[in-house]
C-alpha cells in the first residue's frame, strides 16, 4: 500500500499559491477569488450525506472539471433496518463524474467521516488525503477490506493543491488525535469546513486548536462556511478532555481493587490519560477487544499513546497481577452485544470474569439509540457486585463537539458571508442557523441543506438547487452494497413481526390431483408442538380450498397459490390475530 508522506514541511506549507492569483494580488493587493468575472462557472457545494443525521459525513465541492470530497464517512443502521450492518451515502454522482474526482480529504478518523471508504474505492479510484492517525485507521480498514489505495499524508499547516482547488490543513481538537478542518481556496472564494470540533485549551496531546489561522483567514474573507452543529443545542462550553483525567484520578485515589475502564477505542488521548493515571498508582494496564488493541497499536507504533516499558500485559496474564495493580481498558462503552465489557457482563469473556467490589467505569456517554443497551449492561454489572461508575454520577467524559458559546466564537472569527450548518439532525441545523442569525449573519445567507442538494456560489449569486444527486442511504449487509432496499426490509419487518408460514404441495399435472401434502411449515409464528390443534386446522383450509378450486378446474397456479394466501390469512387472524407471511410453494410432478 502506497503510503507517500507529502513533501511539505510541517507547518510552513502555506506559502502554496499559483501564479495567477500572484498575478492578481500584486495588481490588486486583494485575493484573485474577491472579483469573480461575470458569469463565471459556478462553485457547486454538494453534501452527500451527514445532513439531517449524524452519521455518513460526505461533502464534495465542484467547479469546473474538478472535484473534490470532504470526507466519506458510515453510519450505523437504525432499528428498522433489520439485519443491515451499515449505512454510506449514495456515490452514483461521484461516480457518473469520475474522472473529474481529484481526491478526498478527510478531516479526522471517526467511522462516520471514514466509514465509506472502502466502498467508495471500489468503485472510483482516487488519493486520499489525511493525517498519520486518520491514514493509519483508513488503512486498518483497506487491508480488512483487501483494497489497495493511494494514501497521502497531511500534516497540520500544510497547503495542497488538487485541481484548481487550495487546501489548507488547520490543528482543531476534537475527541480523537489529529483532527484537522479545511480552509479551501476557490476560483469561487474561500470555502471554510470546520470538521468536528470542539475548542479544547488544554488537550492531552498540547497541540490545541488553532484559533489565531483561524481570525487571519477570517480577516481575509470566507464566502462559505461549514460547521458542526452536534451540540447547537447545549450552552455554554464543552469541557477540556484535561477534566476527565482529573475525575480518573480522584477515582483512582480511592479505590484498592480492580479497574475495568470502557471508552471509545478511537480516543487516543482518554486512553493514555487512563494509562498516565494507572502509571501514577503503580498499576499494571492490559487491554481487551479487539478494535481496542487494534487502535492502541496503532496508535503506539505511530507514536500518538507512550506506554512505559513493563506497564502493558497480556490480558491473559492478568491472573498474575494483584487486584490493586490492574487496570482494564476495554471497548464495550456503548454496550454492544459482542463487546468485550458485554462479554464480561455476561460471563463470556475468556479472561476477565467481574467479581465482588470491581471497580467498572464507563468513559462515554451513550449514542442517542444506544441508552437501553447501556443500561442492560450496567445492570448486569452491579448485579455481579461491581461498582460501576458512569456519566450520570461523575465527570467522566466530555463531549467531542462544540457547545453554544464555542460555535459563536468560531463564527466571530471566521465572520463568513454565507453560512451551511453541518453535521447535526434537523434540530441541530436549524438551531445553529438561528444561532448565526443572532450573531448578525443576513437569514437569507444561511442556507439549510438536504443530502443531495446542492449550493452554487459564483460572485454575489449563491442559489440552492433542490436533488442535484441522490441523497439517499444505501444499506450494506455482508457482501452487498445496496442490494436491500425498501421491499426487503419490509419483509423483513414482517418476518421479525409474526414469522413465516409456508405450505408445500406436490401436484400432478396431468390429473390436476393433490398427490403429497399439502404440509404446513412454520418458522417465528407459533411452537408447533404445543400448537397442534391450530396447525392442523390451518392444513384443513388450505386442503379444502385446494380441493375446491382445482374440482372447478382451475389450473392456473398463481390463482390458486392467491386463493390459498387468503384464505389461510383469513383463518390465522381470525384465530391468533397475527398475520405471519405466508408462503405457498406447489411442486408439480
Ligand atoms: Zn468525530
Ligand atoms: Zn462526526
Amino acid at each position: 500500500m502506497k503510503n507517500q508522506e507529502l513533501n511539505k514541511g510541517k507547518g510552513t506549507g502555506r506559502s502554496t499559491r499559483t501564479k495567477t492569483q500572484a498575478k492578481a494580488k500584486a495588481k490588486t493587493g486583494k485575493p484573485a477569488h474577491r472579483a469573480p468575472k461575470k458569469n463565471a462557472s459556478p462553485l457547486k457545494v454538494i453534501p452527500l450525506g451527514g445532513l439531517n443525521e449524524i452519521g455518513k459525513n460526505m461533502t464534495l465541492l465542484e467547479y469546473k472539471d474538478d472535484i473534490i470530497i470532504i470526507d466519506c464517512g458510515m453510519s450505523f443502521p437504525d432499528d428498522g433496518m433489520y439485519g443491515i450492518d451499515s449505512v454510506i451515502p449514495d456515490f452514483d454522482y461521484v461516480i457518473k463524474n469520475s474522472e473529474k474526482l481529484k481526491g478526498v480529504i478527510l478531516t479526522h478518523g471517526h467511522e462516520d467521516h471514514i466509514g465509506g471508504i472502502p466502498y467508495l474505492l471500489r468503485m472510483v479510484r482516487c488519493p486520499i488525503y489525511g493525517t498519520r492517525l486518520t491514514l493509519g485507521l483508513v488503512e486498518n480498514k483497506l487491508i480488512e477490506h483487501g483494497i489497495d489505495a493511494d494514501l497521502n499524508i497531511i500534516y497540520a499547516g500544510d497547503t495542497i493543491k488538487l485541481g484548481v482547488f487550495e487546501i489548507e490543513t488547520i490543528r482543531t481538537t476534537h475527541s480523537i488525535a489529529d483532527a484537522v478542518c479545511f480552509a479551501i481556496n476557490t476560483p469561487a472564494g474561500m470555502i471554510f469546513h470546520t470538521g468536528d470540533f470542539k475548542i479544547d485549551y488544554t488537550p492531552v496531546d498540547g497541540e490545541p486548536i488553532d484559533l489565531g489561522r483561524f481570525a487571519e483567514i477570517g480577516n481575509k474573507g470566507v464566502k462559505l462556511l461549514m460547521m458542526d452543529s452536534t451540540n447547537a443545542l447545549r450552552p455554554g462550553f464543552t469541557a477540556s478532555e484535561k477534566v476527565v483525567g482529573q475525575t480518573l484520578e480522584t477515582i483512582f485515589q480511592g479505590v484498592t481493587s480492580r479497574i475495568i475502564i470502557a471508552t471509545f477505542s478511537s480516543n487516543v488521548h482518554r486512553v493514555q490519560k487512563i494509562v498516565n493515571t494507572a502509571v501514577k498508582f503503580g498499576r499494571k494496564v492490559a487491554i481487551s477487544g479487539r478494535s481496542m488493541e487494534n487502535v492502541v497499536n496503532l496508535a503506539i507504533d505511530l507514536g500518538y499513546i507512550t506506554i512505559p516499558a513493563g506497564v502493558l500485559v497480556d490480558i491473559n496474564k492478568i491472573k498474575n497481577i494483584p487486584d490493586k495493580e490492574l487496570v482494564i481498558i476495554t471497548t464495550g462503552s456503548q454496550g454492544e452485544p459482542m463487546s468485550a465489557l458485554t462479554r464480561m457482563a455476561t460471563n463470556d469473556h475468556k479472561f476477565v470474569q467481574i467479581k465482588k467490589g470491581d471497580c467498572i467505569i464507563l468513559s462515554s456517554t451513550p449514542v442517542p439509540g444506544n441508552e437501553n443497551a447501556v443500561s442492560n449492561v450496567v445492570n448486569l454489572l452491579f448485579q455481579k457486585g461491581a461498582e460501576v461508575i458512569y456519566s450520570d454520577i461523575a465527570d467522566i467524559h466530555v463531549s467531542g463537539h462544540a457547545c453554544r458559546e464555542e460555535l459563536k466564537l468560531m463564527h466571530s472569527l471566521l465572520k463568513p458571508e454565507y453560512f451551511m450548518p453541518v453535521h447535526g439532525e434537523f434540530r441541530h441545523l436549524k438551531t445553529h442557523k438561528d444561532l448565526a442569525i443572532s450573531l448578525g449573519q443576513k437569514e437569507d445567507h444561511v442556507f439549510i441543506l438536504e443530502n443531495g442538494d446542492c449550493l452554487s456560489i459564483a460572485g454575489k449569486t449563491v442559489t440552492k438547487t433542490e436533488g442535484v444527486a441522490s441523497g439517499e442511504a444505501v444499506l450494506v449487509d455482508g457482501y452487498g452494497v445496496g442490494d436491500v432496499g425498501n421491499i426487503v426490509l419490509r419483509d423483513r419487518k414482517m418476518l421479525s413481526e409474526a414469522g413465516l408460514i409456508i405450505i408445500v404441495a406436490a401436484i400432478e399435472d396431468a390429473t390436476n390431483e393433490i398427490v403429497s401434502g399439502p404440509d404446513l411449515i412454520s418458522r417465528g409464528f407459533v411452537y408447533v408442538r404445543e400448537n397442534e390443534d391450530l396447525m392442523g386446522a390451518a392444513r384443513e383450509v388450505v386442503t379444502d380450498v385446494l380441493d375446491k378450486y382445482m374440482s372447478s378446474g382451475v389450473s392456473d397456479w398463481n390463482i390458486l397459490k392467491g386463493k390459498v394466501r387468503d384464505a389461510l390469512k383469513s383463518f390465522i387472524y381470525e384465530n391468533t390475530g397475527r398475520t405471519p407471511v405466508i408462503l405457498p410453494i406447489f411442486m408439480e410432478i
